[in-house]
């Protein structure tokens, strides 16, 4: 499988390369050439198989000839094995047609863990087959940097600086992030938002110079990888309800639109989705535009669902290179256009075909806190807010004709216990594993919204660029590249 850029304008990529490049040089974000395709024989053939098989199923045309099976095998069965649940992704029934995709079994009780617990085994295996070494960084609203400073902590290629908007995260999520002290491990607290730290990172990958230097990848939902390993659990909750002969819709609280995404490239690869819902806190940009047509940014208001508190859904590009008929040109029109102006539309005709699948639900606080208490009253389950977005939508934008709903917990109550005690009363307790969190000693620096500043201390924290296995890296991926 090869990989080429939504803007077009980047060299087409192998796997292992798209895997450590994570935003093209073009400014666009990778995608599969073509979509692998199930016929409902293979889908109707996962069912009941354990989670890591159903992934070796997804994953492997994705990989291609980039890791040797047996090896994709041992990694898949690495990575899920260490989940806090035997099933993986757990599926609970909240009433007659709504389920609960539980996704929050990983180490840090996030669905993020699920992509970047992979993706972490992914650079350690392919980087270690080249020789090669990486500085991994990222923007995170709060959940994506736990996961990724888990999925890189430790391992002998990968340094890894992440970027959280200063003070704008939970306390649990800055102390996923801070408590981690090994030397590979740099927090970066920045004085501005998650958009800020997002347009410092995707700077830092624009400065050519700078991106060479310092051997930079990304593993934010950019990375193609996270999309890749995001479609498991589709096919794996979609089959348990009943596909291929039976058509499921999603319900997904949405904030850079990576994991809707994977939803719907669930279905080009042949999964039956039926129906897709976006839940937007009050940051609904992409509400906004599917009612409209029209995607303009607005500030940004920090909610009682930080992680889907963003203006811009960077991962929305991929969705935007099918709309626009697979024209990179095109693209990188709409989204300069976009960068400048601070809006774009699509056409009647273009919106008409995305709501075929598409529909979308915003949640205020309030609504969002309701959701919570009466979920806990109707099925017992405590859900986290941007959980409780998702069952909220599902309930709100179902259609009359669909069979199963699928809504995704994507956190663990106990991430956000502040919101969650007071939306039902009820304190949700961290596991067992994490109930020292709160005394554990923390490391963070804190810098301002500014480029220079951060590239300055980046290439003052990694080690020496001289070391031999940089220089093969730098070498070889330009080559590639
Ligand atoms: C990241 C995250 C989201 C948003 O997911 P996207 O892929 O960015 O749309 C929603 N909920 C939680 C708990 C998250 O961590």
């Amino acid at each position: 499988m090869r990989y080429l850029s939504t803007r077009g304008k980047a060299p087409v990529l192998s796997f292992d390369e798209a895997l450590l490049t994570g935003l093209a040089r073009d400014g666009g974000l990778y995608l599969p050439e073509s979509w692998p395709s199930f016929s409902p024989q293979e889908i109707r053939a996962l069912a009941g198989k354990p989670y890591a098989e159903v992934a070796y199923a997804v994953i492997k045309p994705f990989v291609g000839d980039c890791i040797a099976d047996a090896d994709l095998r041992r990694i898949l069965t690495e990575t899920y094995g260490v989940f806090g649940h035997r099933a993986v992704a757990p599926l609970k029934q909240l009433d007659e047609r709504t389920w609960l995709m539980e996704l929050f079994h990983g180490p840090t009780l996030a669905f993020k863990d699920y992509a970047l617990q992979l993706v972490g085994h992914l650079f350690d295996h392919v980087l270690r087959q080249r020789g090669e070494r990486v500085t991994v960084i990222g923007a995170t609203s709060g959940d994506t940097g736990s996961a990724a400073i888990e999925a890189c902590r430790d391992r002998d290629q990968v340094d890894i600086f992440m970027l959280h908007p200063k003070g704008r995260t939970s306390e649990v999520q800055r102390r996923q992030m801070t408590t981690i002290l090994s030397s590979n491990v740099h927090n970066i607290a920045v004085e501005g938002t998650f958009d800020d730290c997002q347009d410092q990172v995707k700077a830092m990958f624009n400065d050519i110079g700078f991106r060479d230097a310092m051997n930079l990848s990304a593993v934010n939902s950019i990375n193609w990888a996270r999309i890749m390993a995001q479609i498991v659990y589709y096919f794996v909750a979609a089959v348990a309800l009943g596909a291929p002969d039976r058509a499921i819709a999603f319900a997904v609280p949405t904030g850079n639109f990576g994991n809707i995404y994977a939803a719907y490239a669930a279905g080009r690869m042949g999964l039956p989705v039926s129906q897709l819902i976006v839940g937007s806190n009050s940051n609904d940009i992409l509400t906004r535009f599917f009612n409209s047509g029209t995607m303009e940014m607005a500030p940004v208001n920090p909610t009682i669902s930080p992680s889907m508190d963003i203006q811009v859904s960077s991962n929305f590009e991929r969705l935007l290179f099918d709309v626009l008929d697979r024209d990179g040109d095109k693209v990188s029109a709409t989204l300069t256009g976009f960068r400048e102006t601070g809006r774009f539309d699509v056409t009647a005709e273009q919106l008409q075909r995305l709501r075929r699948l598409f529909d979308c639900h915003r949640l205020s606080d309030e609504e969002t806190m309701a959701e919570i208490a009466a979920r806990l009253q109707t099925s017992g389950e405590l859900l986290d807010p941007h959980s409780a977005i998702g069952t909220a939508a599902a309930a709100a934008a179902l259609r009359d004709d669909v069979a199963v709903v699928v809504a995704l917990a994507c956190a663990h109550p106990a991430k956000f216990p502040d919101a969650v005690e007071k939306a039902s009363g009820v304190r949700p307790q961290l596991p067992a594993r994490l109930a020292d969190l709160y005394e554990r000693e923390e490391r963070c620096t804190v810098l301002p919204n500014d480029l220079s500043a951060l590239q300055g201390y980046i290439s003052g924290n990694r080690p020496p660029a001289d070391a031999p296995s940089s220089d093969t890296s730098a070498s070889s991926v330009r080559g590639a590249a």
